[in-house]
């Protein structure tokens, strides 16, 4: 196994979606994020769904470090 190259991992911070969460999360995809703050969100805020509009705050979220 060769690991030269280092995956951009991608972070998210809920409380840039819901107004005072302290909830982060990293991951190496979007889709990735997505469903790790999806799960957050069922736990935390009630979010059955992850509808569009969800997803499309969340992706405007992500920020690549
Ligand atoms: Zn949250």
């Amino acid at each position: 196994m060769t690991t030269n190259e280092k995956p951009k991992r991608k972070h998210i911070a809920c409380g840039d979606v819901v107004a005072g969460c302290a909830f982060t999360a990293s991951a190496e995809s979007d889709q990735d994020l997505i469903e790790k703050v999806a799960a957050h969100a069922a736990q935390d805020h009630g979010v059955k769904e992850v509808t569009p509009e969800l997803a499309a705050k969340v992706k405007a979220a992500i920020r690549t470090a």
